[in-house]
């Protein structure tokens, strides 16, 4: 079973919008909401994926029920730790091709919820044989909370992928235990090494020869429509993808991460392993659903995905 962790979930709102407005009313006649934030997108294409899942992390207030319904309506198994304070709206703006956000930071938790949590957690990893970490901390909880989360899961022997960014990856990929596995995209790369990274080879091999990442086993940098760039231990690959027809990008790389834990769970080879979390992350553009995935369109874009060794 794979656990999923998100520690600061939302409700997600996504409006489509012809065109944006500033400064002017915009009415939106689809409106949608999702239960969110990174991790309950990893979730939800976890449990399309008929792999056995537990969402978990800190939620509260009515926004937090909502994700508790919304989880069960579509059959997650959740256990969270229940707070007395309100959870958090993200909305999403795509309009003209393009997408605007606005993400509430959510509620500040206290030293003793986060220890609450850690407790919590350390019960979950008994029964479960991979973890997701997605998505921010919430305020209040230091920027070594992963590296704690990292420590216990290496006790139990469980490997974690963490897709999180700024301080708590630096801080989890500077600590003893690492990290299986991470997916940041160009962005990330360039704010937590402070320089410039594009989608050039040259450009993607010299950040990732950082130190920061000396001894993770699996980097996984993912470009949006063109595709990855991936460092597996000593190896790296390019991997192309096929163009597709793009109806909601919101979540991609969460539908990656959830391709890529289902693969590394699995003990898949490196090349099924790179092209399953390619075509979860292409799916999901299919969907209007932001971390949703129609399973039955799998193998034709598993087949189209191009893994390339490259030197
Ligand atoms: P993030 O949401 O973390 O920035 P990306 O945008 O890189 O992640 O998307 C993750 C993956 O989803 C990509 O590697 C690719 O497989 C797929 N994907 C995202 N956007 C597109 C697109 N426009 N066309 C095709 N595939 C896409």
């Amino acid at each position: 079973m794979i656990l999923a962790v998100t520690m600061n979930p939302s409700v997600d709102i996504s409006y489509h919008l012809h065109e944006f407005k500033l400064d002017d009313v915009n009415r939106v006649e689809n409106a949608r909401k999702t239960a969110g934030g990174k991790g309950l997108n990893v979730a939800r294409v976890l449990a399309q994926m008929n792999e056995e899942v537990l969402a978990t992390g800190v939620l509260g207030g009515t926004i937090g029920e909502y994700i508790v319904q919304e989880l069960k309506k579509s059959n997650i198994p959740n256990d969270f730790l229940k707070i007395d304070k309100e959870s958090r709206n993200c909305i999403a703006i795509l309009h003209e091709g393009r997408q605007t956000e606005i993400l509430e930071s959510g509620p500040t938790l206290t030293k003793e919820e986060g220890e609450d949590f850690l407790g919590k957690f350390n019960d979950l990893l008994s029964n479960v044989s991979f973890v997701t970490i997605s998505g921010s901390l919430p305020k209040g909880l230091a920027a070594d909370f992963y590296q704690q989360m990292l420590t216990m899961s290496k006790k139990k022997g469980v490997p974690v992928l963490l897709d999180t960014s700024g301080e708590p990856l630096r801080k989890a990929l500077l600590h003893t235990e690492k990290p299986l596995a991470i997916k940041p995209n160009t962005e990330e790369l360039s704010q937590l090494l402070g320089m410039e990274v594009d989608g050039r080879i040259s450009s993607l091999k010299h950040a990732l020869d950082h130190k920061l990442f000396k001894g993770i086993k699996w980097i996984v940098v993912s470009m949006g429509k063109y595709g990855a760039f991936v460092r597996h231990g000593a190896d790296d690959y390019r991997i192309t993808i096929p163009k597709i027809d793009v109806v909601n990008p919101v979540g991609s790389g969460d539908a990656t991460v959830a391709g890529l834990a289902v693969a590394l769970n699995r003990n898949q080879p490196v090349e099924n392993v790179l092209k399953t979390a390619m075509t979860t992350g292409m799916l999901n553009t299919m969907e209007a659903g932001t971390g949703s995935i129609n399973m039955t369109k799998f193998d034709q874009y598993f087949d189209l995905v191009i893994v390339e060794r490259i030197d």
